[in-house]
């Protein structure tokens, strides 16, 4: 079997996905996404710069990154002449005993004082990682190429290092992290070569990019698996599994007295009620709390925002504004065409919010707030009018989490508008792809990207106001 250093960092982030990377047909896998391709992009184009900067005289083998036996041929015939610098260089190393080919790609090799099988030198791996932060998997795939040079050119590289989306170098010493890299190996080892497929969990944050999102949806659904019950998070699924719960019936209907000591009461009465509700296909509410905003006020604003945050600009205000008499609407699309008119749109927002001053402001999630507070400092807007706007906040996230239990997988606005037969007109499309779409507007120039985005943009206002209708009718009949 051959890992790669890929496959052992598909391993670190879900064992899943490793072993469906293995032994399933990629033509299985979702489409790429648009998302992922800008992502990707930017670390290409962040390792450019890096290497114009500061290696520009870096070698790289000449074979295909496919022939890897002869890449790897190449790589040493390069450290055999001691360059000092080599560019995706393949290392590998054959462990027979164990019945593998250990393959990696580390960005570059470094040539720095020492003895090695090939002279009074020696190498050392570097990364150049997009991230901010020096995460563990980063370090561990660091480790992983360390392990591999020191089989390669027959002496100890004692450490790695990465160089991280600021240009900060980052040196990952072995000696802590070399015993972490064994055990994680043997387990990555153990999984793909004993090929037995691992059970799925569905963690959104961590499948909603993954390539297999759509299969394992699949089979998450097919079994009715605990892991689609909001709140059911790794290890509380373990603990149900150890008690002997392993679907929505059995949890619904398990007795809090077994449950609670482990889970504790109110983490019990949470996931329980969310059972009974799914399975029973209808709303339950969980506590009487009322929002004193939550009423039906003569003018009711709906709320959202697209962000870049690579450029770090707010570019659409969406405001769906509403009379409640009439029915009559209207949705302002306050949007930048350039990062630059961020300030402008501030200014029309408050302009067109100042005009209903008593006009609740309903949105869905902390962001909104947290980025009116952000372009009110930016943009020096006076604090008491900052205050009074805040007083006029809504978040419908918050009221719905801790007023109503309903039968859905998550609580995402998304999937809370489905289930009140609210259907966006672009179905499948999320933030994500507004960013990208904002990103081809800006190279392009193209006004179908941000006819793309205002439609998306307005269906979430939309159906933030859906969600509030129903909200106030469920509450009010439920207290009378
Ligand atoms: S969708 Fe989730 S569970 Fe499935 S392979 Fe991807 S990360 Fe793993």
């Amino acid at each position: 079997m051959l890992l790669t250093d890929g496959l052992f960092l598909d391993h670190r982030r879900c064992e899943r996905r490793a072993f469906l990377n293995l032994y399933k047909s990629h033509s299985e896998q979702d489409p790429e996404r648009g998302f992922l391709l800008k992502l990707r992009q930017e670390s290409v184009n962040h390792l450019a710069y890096v290497l114009e900067h500061f290696y520009p005289h870096a070698i790289q083998p000449t074979s295909k990154h496919q022939d890897f036996y002869l890449r790897s041929v190449e790589t040493e015939t390069l450290m055999k002449e001691g360059l000092d610098c080599i560019h995706n260089g393949a290392l590998l190393f054959e462990e027979p005993s164990r019945g593998v080919t250990l393959l990696g790609n580390p960005h570059l090799l470094i040539k720095t004082a020492g003895k090695s099988r090939f002279g009074d030198w020696a190498y050392f791996p570097i990364n150049i990682q997009l991230g901010r932060r020096p995460k563990p998997e980063y370090k561990l795939i660091a480790s992983f190429h360390a392990y591999l040079l020191t089989k390669v050119q027959g002496s100890r590289a004692d450490y790695a290092q990465m160089i991280l989306r600021r240009h900060n170098l980052y040196t990952v010493y072995l000696t802590d992290w070399m015993p972490r890299l064994e055990k994680a190996l043997a387990q990555c080892l153990t999984l793909l070569l004993v090929s037995s497929e691992p059970e799925v969990f569905i963690s959104r944050q961590r499948c909603s990019l993954c390539h297999w999102y759509s299969h394992c949806y699949t089979v998450a659904q097919a079994e009715q698996h605990l892991s689609l019950v909001p709140g059911v998070t790794p290890s509380r699924y373990q603990s149900l599994q150890s008690l002997g719960i392993s679907t929505l019936a059995s949890l619904a209907d398990a007795s809090p007295s077994l449950l609670n000591p482990v889970l504790g009461f109110e983490t019990v009465s949470g996931l329980q009620l969310q059972a009974q509700s799914i399975l029973e296909k209808r709303a339950l509410i969980k506590s009487n709390y009322f929002h004193p905003q939550l009423i039906t006020a003569p003018w009711e604003f709906y709320f959202d925002i697209e962000a870049e945050p690579e450029l770090d600009v707010e570019y659409l205000l969406g405001v769906l504004l509403i009379n409640t008499k009439t029915k009559e609407q209207r949705y302002y699309a306050l949007f930048a065409e350039q990062p630059e008119q961020e300030a402008l749109i501030w200014s029309e927002f408050l302009e067109i919010i100042n005009q209903f001053p008593t006009a609740p402001i309903f949105h869905y999630s902390e962001y909104e707030v947290e980025t009116i507070k952000k372009l009110a400092h930016r943009y020096l807007t006076p604090t008491c009018l900052l205050e009074s706007l805040l007083n006029r906040f809504v978040d419908l996230h918050y009221q719905v989490t801790h007023s109503v239990i309903m039968p859905v997988e998550s609580y995402s606005l998304k999937s809370l508008g489905n289930w009140l037969g609210f259907y966006w007109r672009d179905p499948g499309i999320s933030g994500d792809q507004c960013v990208c779409w904002y990103d081809n507007w800006l190279k392009t120039g193209e006004r179908s990207f941000i006819d793309s985005i205002l439609r998306y943009n307005e269906d979430d206002c939309q159906a933030t106001y859906r969600l509030k209708q129903w909200l106030l009718e469920f509450l009010t009949a439920v207290k009378n």
